[in-house]
């Protein structure tokens, strides 16, 4: 799977260039040409990584930096800045605004993917691998295969999906809205119920007769993904369900 980049700048020959060379490199691309305009793109769908220019019309490249820092779903995005001022203070203001790291103009394309690649390797790790593995639970992304040990699961586009982004951060709790969120879309019509049904039909494929479950249920909190590792025995693990 691509990963999703959202390239701001109001520099149209800049972003054309941008744009082009992500999508050489095998990023998926998303363009917006100022700040506002930046986070309503992020609303509909979050991005796997911001290039955020500094000098944007309206909105600067900084208060998009602290707004999308403020909301949760956006809390811990990726983020790049550009910036024409290479200034030393100026730059320590923008690190404290949350960037992930910086790109000063003019850039040459190599640095801005050698960058973009080494900021989504930190930040999620699995973007870079075909595979997700997580305690017996083997997923295969290319074929959108699940193997729990030996046996395959069979899951729907969207169970696939959950478990995904569940396989991705190991025993972190989510909320049913926060997976709404991720799984769903924010722009998408679901309600809350929904997530609790898919939950429940993906413990049913993940879990085979005897075996723990992987789905823990924190009440009033969410979810999480409980990692069983079939060659060790942990009693807490038994115990989660
Ligand atoms: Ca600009």
């Amino acid at each position: 799977m691509k990963p999703y980049v959202l390239v701001v700048e109001d520099e149209a020959p800049i972003q054309d260039l941008l744009a082009y060379n992500l999508e050489s490199n095998g990023f998926e691309v998303g363009q917006a040409y100022d700040g506002e305009d930046a986070l309503l793109s992020i609303t509909e769908r979050v991005p796997d990584l911001v290039i955020l220019d500094w000098m944007l019309p309206h909105l600067s490249g900084i208060e998009v930096c602290r707004r999308l820092r403020r909301k949760p779903a956006t809390q811990r995005l990726p983020i790049i800045m550009l910036t024409a001022r290479a200034e030393e203070p100026d730059r320590l203001r923008g690190l404290e605004t949350g960037a992930d790291d910086f790109i000063v103009k003019p850039f040459s394309m190599a640095e801005v993917i050698a960058r973009a690649r080494a900021v989504l390797r930190r930040a999620r790790p699995a973007l870079d691998e075909p595979e997700l593995r997580v305690g017996d639970l083997l997923m295969d992304l290319d074929a959108h295969r699940v193997l729990r040990g030996n046996r395959p699961l069979a899951l729907s586009p969207t169970e696939f999906r959950l478990l995904r982004h569940l396989m991705e951060h190991p025993r972190r709790v989510f909320g049913r809205a926060q997976l709404l969120d991720a799984v769903w879309g924010i722009n998408q019509e679901v309600e809350l119920r929904t997530v609790d049904a898919t939950i429940r039909r993906l413990r049913k494929a993940l879990n085979g007769p005897g075996e723990p479950d992987l789905l823990r249920t924190v009440r009033a909190e969410g979810y999480a993904l409980e990692p069983h590792d079939a060659d060790k025995t942990r009693p807490e693990a038994a115990s989660s369900a």
